[in-house]
């Protein structure tokens, strides 16, 4: 096991101060909702709050997999809330969002590995806020996908996005509960259901990967019909968790972001602080633009 290595400059964090982070922090305290942002320690959580963007967590805050790269609580998960749909919706209205992004942990408790509380979710936002897009980040619903899949895409989300996080190779110490090929189907699968919804995925870089097994991963994921790619660098959360094999340098974060854009990805973000959901409101709206 390779020793901590220490973060270069271009890991810059701001400390979260501000207004508008008090007040999102607030409204989520007040609604009882979890966010990913505060869950997995996410370092863009001063930026992001200070403009109100938020990504709720559903689902509760324990999560029935232990990935090694994630902060989020594992163990035996809590009773799902019938309240949190009304609440997202509530939080969505007062934040005053025009897109919302939506995740979740791991159900594999639940017979419908929590499928039904995105449509319920994704229901009370149309309702409440009709204008709001929406994008939701699921888990892989291993074993029961098809049905879920099926659900939530009857319910409209505007993009759906499920994250790779790296390369097949590493599976099975980085993502031991997850399979690679499962992973891709499932958004080879939500194309299929729709053309129309926008399909999005992510890795994160510095577990360890080689050049070319990310060019791979990337010639998946466009052979899967995936429209939107995120790239960001791997942050150990705490000493227990999985090491920083490297910091990728943002010089070869813009070149992999050349690569794909060469292969015919519609939307690429790759730079050190890149999550899943940074920027994905503006983003999403500038490519609706174009
Ligand atoms: Fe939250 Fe995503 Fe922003 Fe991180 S990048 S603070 S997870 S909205
Ligand atoms: Fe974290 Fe998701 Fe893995 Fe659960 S399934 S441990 S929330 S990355």
């Amino acid at each position: 096991r390779p020793a901590r290595i220490r973060k270069p400059d271009w890991i810059r964090v701001k400390a979260p101060v501000s207004k508008g982070y008090e007040e999102t922090r607030g409204l989520m305290r007040s609604l009882g909702l979890n966010t990913v942002c505060e869950e997995a320690a996410c370092p863009n959580i001063g930026e992001c709050w200070t403009k109100k963007h938020a990504t709720v967590m559903i689902l509760g805050d324990v999560c029935t997999r232990a990935c090694a790269f994630c902060n989020v609580k594992t163990g035996m998960p809590r009773k799902v809330d019938a309240s949190e749909p009304g609440h997202v919706a509530e939080a969505a209205a007062k934040l005053g969002l025009e897109h919302i992004v939506i995740t979740s942990v791991d159900r594999d408790d639940l017979p419908d590995g929590g499928a039904s509380q995105f449509v319920k979710v994704i229901e009370a936002l149309r309702a409440a806020t009709p204008n709001t897009t929406i994008e939701i980040l699921t888990p892989d619903f291993r074993g029961k996908m098809r049905a879920a899949v099926e659900a939530i895409m009857a319910a409209g989300p505007d993009v759906y996005n499920h994250n790779l996080e790296t390369v097949p190779r590493l599976y099975p110490t980085i993502r031991p509960g997850a399979r690679y090929y499962a992973s891709l189907r499932l958004l080879e699968e939500v194309k299929h259901h729709d053309p129309r919804v926008f399909t999005k995925s992510g890795v994160m870089l510095g577990l360890g990967e080689e050049r070319l097994e990310v060019h791979q991963v990337m010639d998946d994921m466009r052979s899967a019909g995936i429209d939107f790619l995120t790239m960001g660098q791997y942050l150990q959360p705490t000493p227990k968790h999985a090491p920083v094999i490297d910091f990728v340098t943002p010089q070869a974060f813009a070149a992999y972001g050349a690569i794909a854009r060469a292969k015919g990805f519609l939307q690429v973000a790759a730079s050190p602080l890149t999550r899943s959901s940074y920027h994905a409101g503006e983003d999403f709206a500038e490519m609706r633009a174009a």
